[in-house]
């Protein structure tokens, strides 16, 4: 397996031979097939803040579009959305598969782990590619996601192909790719697809750290959200509720998702979601409920200036070091540390204003002393003119229907 793995990364694999590798992995396991033109499921290929899972699918379902999301822990330099749900108290993420499909149908949204059921074979691979250096290839890539999103038996699968410093892909080029490797795949498979390709030049939101996430995700649902993440929220969920054909347009899709968003069906669908998976609905309410560390530590701007880059994935590292990620898969996540962001690239900043906001313990002041350290030099850069490009949010956008 290692010597083909090291084939498939030198020499790439043509669409028919992407499809028959995501055919054998998705069959290593049970396949479910809902055979249902409303079940669709959106997938990201992992980036810094990226909390988009927890509004889009109760916008999607408050629309009628009904979501069966299998979702992954962190590892690295990246959280996971099954970790960062579960500092909700009570949220129970490993469902029986029976469960899990009558909450698909009663509420129209469901959120669970990975079950070693659904292609195991992409554990095995993945953790081969990981010591054969095999991890950056885009038909392995292509196999791995397409194995585990296929099993879930949706109709469409909206795909958010992170670009940037802070993702797998880091120029246009690659997520362009990536994006027709995937969606190739999909037709092979007779499934609607739509792949966006948007922005990971920097954390998506202010939020990183598993609490912090989902209280900004909350915000997002009651409409206080950052501006950005809201955008891209609508864009996906618009592209979800478009997909199920409950919208005749992309257009059309995103005004329903608005709608949504602004009359307060998406945060009582995310309230439903909570309490029918065992969650305590009043942290919805009151976000002291969370546990939040304590302490705080500001981090202020050394000069005035504009910001010029952040990078999202040494951002990502430091909360690891915090305890909000794990090193290996047996880690245990700490919920309350991580980092607010204050700014946005390109944005002007005073000196001594702040910059960002550690959240750790007491025992961590060292470590905190190195994080800052690590911020000023290497994270956070600062320029004194106005930095040239700064890429937009959504870069590429395509559909592609299955016959
Ligand atoms: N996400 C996956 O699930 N697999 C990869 O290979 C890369 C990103």
């Amino acid at each position: 397996m290692a010597a083909l793995l090291m084939a498939i990364y030198i020499k790439g694999f043509d669409t028919k031979e992407t499809a028959a590798l995501t055919d054998a992995m998705l069959y290593s396991g049970e396949v479910l097939d809902f055979k249902d033109k409303s079940v669709i499921d959106k997938h990201s290929t992992g980036g810094i803040g990226d909390k988009t899972s927890f509004i889009i699918a109760p916008i999607a379902a408050a629309c009628g579009v009904k979501v069966p999301m299998i979702a992954g822990r962190g590892l690295g330099h990246t959280g996971g959305t099954v970790d960062k749900i579960e500092s909700i108290k009570g949220f129970n993420t490993s469902l029986e598969m029976n469960d899990f499909k009558e909450l698909l149908y009663k509420n129209g949204l469901v959120m669970i782990g990975q079950t070693k059921d659904i292609a195991p074979a992409d554990k095995k691979i993945y953790a081969l590619r990981d010591v054969t250096a095999t991890i950056e290839s885009i038909p392995l890539i292509t196999a791995s996601i397409m194995s585990k999103k296929l099993a879930e038996g949706t109709s469409g699968i909206v795909m958010d192909i992170k670009c940037g410093s802070g993702a797998f892909m880091k120029n246009i080029k690659d997520a362009k790719a990536l994006a027709k490797s995937i969606s190739n795949t999909a037709l092979r498979f007779n499934k609607n697809i739509m792949t966006l390709i948007t922005d990971m030049n920097q954390p998506l939101g202010f939020a990183i750290g598993n609490s912090l996430e989902i209280i900004e995700s909350i915000e997002t649902l009651k409409n206080n959200g950052p501006k950005d993440l809201t955008e891209l929220c609508i864009q996906l969920a618009g592209g979800m509720i478009y997909l199920a054909g409950i919208a005749k347009t992309h257009n059309e899709g995103m005004k329903k998702a608005k709608e949504v968003l602004n009359n307060g069906l998406a945060l009582k669908k995310f309230r439903e979601l909570i309490i029918s998976q065992g969650g305590d609905p009043k942290y919805i309410d009151d976000y002291s409920l969370f546990n939040v560390a304590f302490e705080k530590t500001e981090v202020l701007s050394p000069q005035n200036g504009y910001i010029k880059s952040i990078d999202g994935v040494k951002i990502g590292l430091q909360c690891v070091e915090l305890g909000g990620g794990r090193k290996t898969t047996s880690d245990k996540i700490d919920f309350s540390v991580g980092f607010i962001i204050h700014t946005k690239l390109g944005e002007k900043i005073k000196k001594d204003s702040p910059l960002i906001t550690i959240y750790h313990h007491k025992e961590q002041l060292e470590l905190v002393q190195s994080i800052k350290k690590e911020l000023l030099e290497s994270i956070i850069k600062i320029s004194n003119t106005v930095p040239k490009k700064i890429n937009p949010l959504l870069i590429d956008i395509k559909t592609s229907w299955s016959k």
